[in-house]
Parts: structure tokens; C-alpha cells; sequence
């Protein structure tokens, strides 16, 4: 099959989330089970400046490769993506936004027919690239080039829409009929991941509980009439975790190499850990890792409730993330108060994430909601068993055969299956056999990708 993966981010060129990793991941996968891949992401400052090998096509068009032939178009326009931000700087989202993307989906469309190629399938990505369904739709229903495309849409986070005043929508280039109910209309203002929603051939988010979970009040952020609409047409098909990144046997980030085969050395890297993080260097204490957004999504409330409680009981806390400025001034009075429980990092830093994947014994992660979540999959592969929120992506991965699962969002419930996983960890027999199962799971891209496939399958029949 022909895919084109449309993008507003893609690892290696451009990151802000999840979505990058994803985009930057399933085409090397998918290459390598014989389809046939391009990707069009926008042209940003980032990349313009970047040391990757970049192509000129024509004059408003540039491309590298990605694996073994995949090529990455970037869509230039120097007034709209020439800038430090990918969606804003620090006073906000940038103003035009609603400019910038649809030009990004408007050219996307334009260039398959430059470069000739018949698409059997667009695959959108969250609201950036979601006026592409829509596009395809409005202008080219008539033109026989596109007439055989289909569309799927991935969710990556509901979160997120791609709201703007309804003034806005003559810059669409759209029909007014389509500012309404059926269309993108909600509450007044445009709204674009609606829009993909409504004209996408399937809808997909990345688990398959998030995907029903979004069809609810609760978790729909007021899109769930919509889900429930095209009920047969939405799927979850699970992220894909990359193995070559994370892999504590070749990891170049962290003390000492670890297998299944020779376990004892984890511990290796818990000391070394608890060095970095000043905490007292104790094998038999159990410590607790988070890497995250300091966010209330990542059950961030929760832990604020319960911080007092759970410094006193019988663990170690590494902490690195950054986010809201409340959470970083909440933990860093923890910090002063209980110096040597917690350690925190606020800030972002890769190889220190590393670290706390192998050198912690659990990892935290109570998100209140978590649309797939990579840090579950990643401790898992490190042996650092996961305690979570049953919940999304989590609930998926997570179970008690392998971690520590609560189902009641309160600090109560938290706290009891943090001191379930203390004592579990005090029974050192069992901890290990509970360690090897954990390393045992494997979140592949290949499966995901071979989900995908079968998702394109069915937007064609
Ligand atoms: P999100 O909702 O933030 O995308 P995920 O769990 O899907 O959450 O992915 C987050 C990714 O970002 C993980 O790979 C995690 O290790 C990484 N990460 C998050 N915060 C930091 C940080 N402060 N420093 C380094 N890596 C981080």
C-alpha cells in the first residue's frame, strides 16, 4: 500500500510529545513490512537549522530520508513556520495558528500530485493535520487522482482540538455550511480534530481503552457525541515502544548494563542513583521513580494530596519532570522538608530519565487519564515495576501480573498499593520472579504497525 503519514512533528526533526515518537516510528515499521512510506511535516526553524542532510524538491518544498527509503517532505513557508516555537512561545499558542496548519494540510494535499503519488492512504495525526479529511473532501471529490484516497485520523490526546472563533473560518477556504453541528461547529468556535472527526474515513487513538473511554462524558472533553456517531469506525491500536532506545543491555546512559541473565547488576544503577539524587545509598529501601509532566493529566493532584503521607513511610522518591509552577513549588517544599526521601529534578533531561528507569525498583504513574503513556512500557523493559491508574494506555499494558494497578482515583487508594508494592518489594523471591516477568513483556512497534495495516485494510474496503 502507498501511505502518506501527515505529521505537525516527527523524531529525529521535530519533537514537543508522544505524537513526534509515533510519527517517527511507525513508517520505519511499516517500511520494513513492505509498504510504502512518505511522511509531509512543516518546514520549522528547528530543522532549518539542523544538521540533517536536506534536499531541495522546488522551491517551497525540501526532503530527507528516514530509514531505508522513506522520504520527508517539509512544507516551507518562511512567514508561518520560521519561527523558534512549533505551536507557540511562552506567552501562549501562536495567534495564526489556525493559518499555519490549514496551509500545512492545504500544500500536503497539493504536493501528491506534484510528486505523483496516489496515495492509498492519508493517515492524519491530531488536529494539525486533520483538515486534510476535510480538504480531500471540499476540493477534490471531483479530480479522479484523489478520488480513491481514504483517510484515517489518530487521536492522540482529545485534550487537544484545535479551538478558534468562529470569525476565523473564511480563512479555511471552506463552505460555510460546514461551520455546524455536523461539521466543525462546537459551542460557537471552530473546532478542527471535530472537523477530521466528522470526514475521516476511521478515527484511531492510541490504546484500545483510551478508545473507548473517549466515546464518555468523563473523558471526552465533549467530543464523545461525535465518537458515538461513528461508533463502528473508531479503533485504538496501542504505541509501539522502541526497543533500540530503550534497552538496558546497550543503554549508554546508565551505570551498568543489565539483562534478564544478570540481575544483580540493576542494583548497580540503583546505587549510583541514589548517589546522583544525594539520597541515602540503601538496597533494601524501595525507591519510587517518576519522569513526567508535572501535570494534573499525570496524577499530579493525587500525589500533592497524599506527599505529606507518603514521605513518611518506608521509601525513596526521584522525581524529574517539569510542568506547572504550583507541582514545582509544592515538591520543592517537600524536598526542604524531607531531604532524604525526595529527590527532585526539575527539568528535562534524557539521560537522567534513564537513569531513574534503571536505578528505581517502581515506577510511578497515577495519570488521572493517559491516552497510551511510554514510561509504563519503558520501566517494564527495565525491570522497574510499573503502579498505575487503571486507566487508558495503562490499563492496557499494566496488570497485576506485572505491576501494581489501582482503580479508585483518590489519594487513598494510591497510597494503599504504593505500601502493597513496599511490602511485595520486602519479599525478595517473589520481587525478582516479578521483575523477570515484567522484562518480559515486549510493546513492539511491529505489532502496532501490523494493527495499522490492518486499519488501512479496512478504510479501503
Ligand atoms: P506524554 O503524555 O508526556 O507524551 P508519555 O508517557 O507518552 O507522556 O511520554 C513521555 C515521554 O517523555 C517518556 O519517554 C518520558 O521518559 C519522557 N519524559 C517526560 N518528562 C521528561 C523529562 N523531564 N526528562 C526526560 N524525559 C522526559
Amino acid at each position: 500500500m502507498k501511505i502518506l503519514l501527515a505529521a505537525s512533528e516527527v523524531v529525529p526533526f521535530a519533537k514537543t510529545g508522544g505524537l513526534a515518537d509515533v510519527a517517527g516510528a511507525l513508517p520505519l515499521a511499516l517500511e520494513d513490512l513492505g509498504q510504502e512510506v512518505i511522511i509531509a511535516m512543516p518546514y520549522y526553524k528547528v530543522i532549518q537549522n539542523s544538521k540533517f542532510k536536506i534536499q531541495k524538491l522546488k522551491a517551497d518544498v525540501s526532503y530527507a530520508i528516514i530509514g531505508r527509503n522513506i522520504k520527508v517532505y517539509f512544507i516551507e513557508n518562511n512567514t508561518y513556520f520560521n519561527r523558534d516555537g512549533l505551536y507557540g512561545d511562552k506567552t501562549g499558542d501562536y495567534n495564526d495558528n489556525l493559518d499555519r496548519f490549514s496551509f500545512y494540510c492545504k500544500k500536503t494535499l497539493q504536493l501528491l500530485k506534484e510528486i505523483n503519488f496516489k496515495a492509498d492512504i492519508i493517515h492524519c495525526h491530531d488536529w494539525q493535520s486533520a483538515l486534510i479529511p476535510l480538504y480531500l473532501k471540499a476540493h477534490y471529490a471531483d479530480d479522479p487522482f484523489f478520488k480513491d484516497i481514504k483517510t484515517v485520523l489518530t487521536v492522540h490526546n482529545i485534550g487537544y482540538q484545535g479551538l478558534f472563533p468562529a470569525q476565523e473560518f473564511s480563512k479555511l477556504g471552506l463552505d460555510w455550511k460546514l461551520f455546524s453541528m455536523q461539521g466543525l461547529e462546537f459551542y460557537g468556535q471552530i473546532n478542527i480534530l471535530k472537523g477530521g472527526m466528522v470526514f475521516s474515513d476511521i478515527i484511531n487513538t492510541v490504546s484500545p481503552t483510551y478508545s473507548k473511554e473517549i466515546k464518555t462524558k468523563e473523558f471526552g472533553f465533549g467530543l464523545e457525541g461525535v465518537l458515538n456517531q461513528r461508533n463502528d469506525s473508531v479503533f485504538g491500536v496501542l504505541n509501539g515502544l522502541d526497543y533500540s532506545v530503550w534497552n538496558p543491555d546497550n543503554d549508554r546512559f546508565i551505570a551498568k548494563n543489565y539483562s534478564c541473565g544478570n540481575l544483580e547488576d540493576k542494583y548497580k544503577n540503583k546505587a549510583d542513583l541514589q548517589k546522583i539524587c544525594n539520597l541515602p545509598q540503601k538496597a533494601n529501601i524501595p525507591l519510587f521513580g517518576i519522569v513526567s509532566r508535572l501535570a494534573e493529566q499525570k496524577g499530579f493532584d493525587l500525589l500533592s494530596f497524599g506527599i505529606d503521607k507518603i514521605c513518611k513511610m518506608n521509601l525513596q522518591l526521584v522525581i524529574l519532570g517539569t510542568g506547572d509552577l504550583k507541582y514545582h513549588v509544592l515538591l520543592e517544599n517537600m524536598v526542604k522538608k524531607y531531604p532524604k526521601v525526595i529527590s527532585l529534578h526539575l527539568k528535562f533531561d534524557d539521560g537522567l530519565a534513564h537513569k531513574i528507569y534503571a536505578g528505581s525498583d517502581i515506577f510511578l504513574m497515577p495519570s488521572k487519564y493517559e491516552p497510551c503513556g511510554l514510561g509504563q512500557m519503558i520501566s517494564l523493559r527495565y525491570g522497574t515495576i510499573p503502579l498505575v491508574f487503571k486507566t487508558g494506555g495503562l490499563a492496557d499494558t499494566v496488570t497485576e501480573d506485572n505491576g501494581f494497578v489501582f482503580d479508585v482515583y483518590k489519594k487513598e487508594a494510591l497510597i494503599k498499593t504504593m505500601n502493597k508494592a513496599i511490602n511485595a518489594f520486602g519479599k525478595k523471591r517473589n520481587w525478582k520472579e516479578l521483575i523477570l516477568r515484567a522484562m518480559q513483556y515486549n510493546f513492539s512497534w511491529v505489532e502496532s504497525a501490523k494493527k495499522y495495516i490492518e486499519l488501512y485494510v479496512k478504510a479501503k474496503s
